[in-house]
């Protein structure tokens, strides 16, 4: 249980933010961190569920940003988990800033989707609920037992139209084309780090080197496989330069890509870091949020059909 911030993230923090922001994310990976949840429009308003929140004995707090996100200031996930609604998948957990990626991709009904590293399915049943069920979702996963996880989250949440594949993402055909990709890549997790809190994740050189080469496929994979003129959306739970913008200045020039600058204005309240790419989104890990990285792609060309 790490009390203090592993010395290798540590050093990459300083260089990238400097000693006063680098405190405020320490101060913020000292925070416990308020459970949040997500209400699945495709079962129930969120009027319903914060009156079953309130006859539980659960307070919860709205965000500006979205009325189907609630945070629960004073009460865990397994309070959550007891509840009828949980079990008929009418919420679905998941952190504020893991909620802005989906928004992010504007997905509409009738288009063809591919969420390229999908388990649990957070995402992918939050495209299906933004969509009403219209999108037609290929949802990729390269771990079997995560992918069981994704097909249990998908039908307890009522999401349809929905393809898994158990797969490498990296090994898909490229004569597919979808018309808007979400790449939520697997990362080193330096947002989401808990001080006090015991955690697998390993902050290193190599460790670090291993999963940016993984991004780094991914995104060009997404950008053979997005349609021209269309958008894509790259997040990790990340946020180091060498797995975010760093990875994108080398990546996007020579891959057709460019950044659609999203509008922080548009999510008021959610606490940012400065980011090297002007246009992205990097968010401030503190009591409600998880440290996360989120990028608008569009691949150059003219949009046909
Ligand atoms: N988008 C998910 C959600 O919101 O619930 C979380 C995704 S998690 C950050 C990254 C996922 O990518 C992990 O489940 C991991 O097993 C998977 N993954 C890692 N490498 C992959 C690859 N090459 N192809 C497909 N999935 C991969």
């Amino acid at each position: 249980m790490p009390q203090e911030i592993p010395p290798f993230l540590r050093e990459q923090l300083l260089s990238q933010y400097g000693e006063d922001v680098t405190a405020q994310i320490a101060s913020g990976y000292a925070q416990r961190r308020l459970t949040s949840l997500r209400v699945n429009r495709l079962k129930a308003e969120p009027q319903a569920v914060r009156g079953a929140l309130t006859a539980a004995g659960i307070a919860c707090e709205g965000v500006a940003w979205s009325g189907d996100a609630l945070v629960l200031p004073d009460a865990d996930e397994r309070a959550v988990a007891a509840l009828p609604l949980y079990e008929r998948g009418e919420v679905y957990m998941q952190n504020l800033s893991s909620m802005l990626p989906p928004l992010l991709l504007c997905a509409q009904p009738g288009e063809n989707v591919l969420d390229m590293a999908a388990a649990p399915g957070g995402k992918t049943t939050q495209i299906a609920a933004l969509t009403g069920n219209g999108a037609m979702i290929t949802a990729c996963e390269r771990n079997a037992a995560r992918c069981e996880r994704l097909r249990f989250n998908l039908q307890r949440q009522g999401a349809q139209r929905v393809t898994v594949m158990n797969i490498d993402a990296r090994q898909l055909d490229d004569l597919f084309a979808f018309d808007r990709i979400l790449l939520d890549a697997p990362c080193s997790g330096s947002g989401t780090v808990q001080l006090g809190e015991s955690s697998r994740a390993r902050f290193d050189r190599e460790t670090l080197a291993r999963v940016t080469k993984t991004q780094e496929a991914l995104l060009r994979k997404a950008l053979r496989l997005l349609r021209p003129g269309h958008e894509m959306v790259y997040s990790t739970c990340s946020i180091l330069a060498a797995e975010n913008e760093a990875l994108l200045r080398r990546v996007l020039p020579g891959a057709q890509g460019e950044i659609v600058p999203i509008d922080a204005a548009a999510f008021p309240g959610v606490p940012l870091l400065p980011t090297a790419l002007p246009g992205t989104l990097c968010v401030m890990p503190d009591a409600r949020y998880e440290g996360f990285f989120a990028a608008r792609i569009r691949k150059k060309g003219a949009k046909r059909g």
